[in-house]
């Protein structure tokens, strides 16, 4: 229904990727266009210990049926662990040397819920982008798609490398994203305080005019930055609760 909308693009959903292989090409011809799927390792054990689940070749199979099913180009999210799967760089350049995936490295962002986590594990991608750069990478000029994130290109690779950084200066600046969660409120960022209520004007078509007046009257509330650096997280308990 998304889909067929005059206007839409462009649909894209995240999965963890479990079902992926099963129902890759119904989603594709439904008129899903992009996918985003979370691959944290390459070694399927540190896969299990970082996931909590044994699922990493049902995952790599989802994969390759993504791309069976004609979408041309799959991104793949990587949260940055230290001491988890700091050391695999080489491995997941390696994999996408022959395949067009495009892979997010995603530094870990500290929320609510996370007590030592972040301290043990936050690992900032300066270090990606210091090794990308030292081998001949290039940051591509951005795309309006590509929100706050730096992609890297090499000619030997037909992948892509993201690189998310949250904590560095000036992070927010290119950030076009607005979310709307499943309890219908809109999210001017993964950080805000508040979510504003729009499932009220979403029930009814006649009130479409006004949702537009209330959604635009928000927009001037977006703030330029989060205060991650100030140790404020915001209203966002894990990153689940918003959809990330
Ligand atoms: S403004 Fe919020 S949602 Fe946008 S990039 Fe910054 S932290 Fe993320």
């Amino acid at each position: 229904m998304i889909a067929a909308q005059d206007g839409i693009k462009k649909v894209a959903m995240t999965t963890n990727g479990y079902r992926l292989e099963k129902n890759a090409q119904q989603w594709r011809d439904a008129g899903l266009t992009n996918i985003n799927v979370s691959v944290d390792s390459l070694d399927p054990r540190m896969f299990h210990q970082i996931t909590g689940e044994n699922k990493f070749h049902q995952v790599m199979r989802g994969i390759d049926a993504a791309f069976d099913a004609g979408f041309e180009q799959v991104k793949v999210n990587a949260v940055l662990l230290k001491n988890l799967n700091s050391g695999e760089l080489p491995a997941f350049l390696n994999w996408i040397k022959d395949r067009p995936i495009q892979l997010r490295f995603i530094e870990l962002m500290q929320t609510g819920d996370m007590d030592s986590l972040f301290e043990q594990h936050h690992q900032s991608g300066v270090s990606v982008r210091n090794h990308l750069i030292a081998n001949g990478w290039i940051m591509k000029v951005r795309d309006q798609s590509d929100g706050p994130a730096e992609v890297y290109c090499h000619p030997d690779y037909q992948g892509e490398i993201g690189l998310i950084m949250p904590y560095k200066k000036d992070f927010c600046s290119s950030c076009n994203r607005l979310r709307v969660s499943a309890l219908g409120k809109l999210h001017m960022c993964l950080f805000g305080d508040y979510g504003v209520d729009l499932r009220d004007l979403l029930q009814d078509n006649a009130q479409e005019e006004a949702l537009v007046a209330r959604i635009q009257g928000e927009l001037l509330n977006k703030k330029q930055s989060h205060f991650l650096d100030q140790g404020h997280t915001g209203m966002t308990p894990h990153l689940a609760s918003i959809g990330g």
